[in-house]
């Protein structure tokens, strides 16, 4: 099974948020099930630059209309994987971050950026080049990679099946129609039943519309986004496809988040052996300025900085949560005006709250170790990585019942008999009163040590590891495979599918 994987950034190249972790941990996955994954990425300059053993495998000197550009083929530094990198310095060599500049202003031609990289893709799985290496599937990623099903649907003969992985709904890569001449697509999609959106050229909706299945990154998020409240828009065409929509949880990377063998904190510790973690939260109190209290509780809220992930609702909450005599570490990049309040209101609570506006790995590695509890509202969340890391470290999240969060914490509540299995703390309502009292039912147990660990243990020895999700995404593979990308075989073998959960 060969498997062309594309994605828009892969840790520990080019990172944002989960889609890098995700695209670094479940290729690395299926490796180790015998799949044989190439990796395909913007050449970013840090990317290019943390690449080893670099060579340039193809030349193009006008793809698609929209630029020359080379095909660097190189192994990802960690784990050795093979990955292609788009080198076009004219698209993707420029300061400032993946989407947006400086001023956090989305570049104005990502449309034509990321058509490149579809066209490369395409011309590597519809075997333009002369590469002796061709995938039996195409695993697209998010609206980066949306166009590549409809190009490699547009360009007729046989071709391998496609797969696109929605990680997030609420980006879906919409450019003015004027955008479209310059994006080397056949003139007759640019149609409600094509592309079009709303007047808009969408390459999420391209994704969905062309591509053999659609995966989204947990069993919740996929019901959720057939209605018209998660759907953005799109639920419609979603409940079109829906025999061709499956969830599969997203894992965690337990080879580099485990506190008990994490490179970046200073001691190990492990659910057999807490000790390490009271010193990792010393130690955490220190670097961040505050008082180093062993019994006052930690919060860490690590996190986009984005109405998504509830931040105004925390920011509006702020002092109530720490009228309730805990500390608040916040670790955090994103939305301007939200990241400008929280650096704001720092100075207000000297000692009690701590906040970071930034990017910072190892300090997100640090404050999973030290926290005690972990705020994680989300409005909506397609699956979330960080409340994973967070049950492996023992910091207990505190997490919204949507999405991938209802999929992997297990509310700890006194009545309910679920008691043995729970890992967190769950609310309902996307407002700061229910989340408050999920906070004091969390920090009532904190009060009782004993319990508290118990629950530490239990979320520790939870099991997100990716072994069982890329074992689904093998299954599905080879159903695809089998079916044929001529689409005929696919709805043979539709009465295989699961329904919205895989
Ligand atoms: P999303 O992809 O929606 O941002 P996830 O929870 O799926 O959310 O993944 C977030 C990932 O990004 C995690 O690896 C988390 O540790 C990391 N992260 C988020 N913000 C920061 C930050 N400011 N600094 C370092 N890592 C961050």
């Amino acid at each position: 099974m060969r498997v062309l994987f594309v994605s828009s950034e892969i840790y520990p190249l080019a990172k944002t948020g989960g889609l890098a972790d995700v695209s670094a941990a479940l290729p690395a996955a299926l490796v180790e099930k015998g799949v044989e994954v190439r990796l395909l990425m913007p050449g970013y300059p840090e990317a290019l630059a943390a690449t080893a053993n670099r060579s340039s495998e193809a030349t193009f000197t006008d793809i698609a209309g929209i630029g020359a550009a080379r095909l660097v083929a190189a192994h990802m530094p960690d784990t050795g994987l093979p990955v292609w990198l788009v080198d076009c310095p004219a698209m993707f060599g420029r300061q400032g971050g993946l989407y947006q500049d400086a001023t956090g202003a989305d570049w104005p031609d990502n449309a034509q950026r990321f058509a490149l990289l579809n066209h490369v893709a395409a011309r590597i799985a519809g075997g333009a080049l002369a590469l002796k290496w061709r995938p039996d599937i195409v695993h697209a990623n998010d609206w980066h990679s949306g166009l590549l099903p409809l190009l490699l649907e547009a360009g007729g003969g046989s071709r391998p099946a496609t797969l696109f992985t929605i990680h997030n709904m609420a980006y879906q890569g919409c450019f003015h129609s004027s955008s479209l001449d310059g994006l080397g697509l056949p003139d007759d999609v640019f149609t409600p039943d094509g592309i079009e959106f709303y007047g808009s050229v969408s390459f999420l909706k391209a994704g969905i519309r062309y591509s053999d299945h659609v995966t989204t990154v947990s069993p919740s998020y996929a019901r959720e986004i057939l209605t018209p409240e998660g759907g953005c828009g799109l639920d419609g065409l979603l409940r079109d496809r829906r025999s061709r929509l499956s969830g599969i949880l997203n894992g965690a990377d337990y080879r580099l988040w485990d506190p008990t063998c994490d490179a970046y904190l200073l001691r190990h510790f492990s659910p057999a052996d807490l000790s390490g973690k009271r010193i990792c939260k010393a130690e955490l109190q220190r670097e961040l300025g505050l008082p180093v209290a062993p019994e006052v509780p930690l919060v860490i809220y690590l996190s986009r900085i984005a109405e998504q992930k509830m931040a105004d609702v925390v920011l509006d909450a702020l002092p109530s949560i720490l009228a309730r005599g805990v500390q608040l570490a916040v670790l955090g990049k994103g939305q301007a005006n939200l990241e400008h309040r929280f650096r704001n209101l720092a100075p207000l609570w000297p000692g009690q709250l701590a906040v970071r506006i930034g990017y910072d790995e190892q300090l997100a590695h640090r404050l999973q170790a030290g926290g005690d509890i972990l705020l994680h509202p989300s409005r909506f969340e397609p699956c979330g990585l960080t409340q994973l890391y967070a049950l492996r470290y023992g910091t207990l999240p505190i997490v919204r019942n949507v999405g991938g969060l209802s999929d992997s914490v297990v509310d700890f509540n006194d009545e309910s008999l679920r008691t043995e299995m729970a890992t967190g703390f769950v609310f309902d309502e996307p407002d700061a009163l229910a989340m408050l009292r999920a906070l004091d039912r969390a920090l009532a147990l904190y009060r009782k040590p004993m319990a508290w660990r118990k629950l530490q243990r239990q979320a520790m020895q939870s099991d997100f590891g990716w072994e069982t999700s890329a074992s689904r995404y093998l299954a599905l593979y080879r159903r695809l495979t089998l079916a044929g990308p001529a689409g005929e075989g696919i709805a043979r073998c539709q009465a295989g599918f699961a329904d919205a959960a895989e």
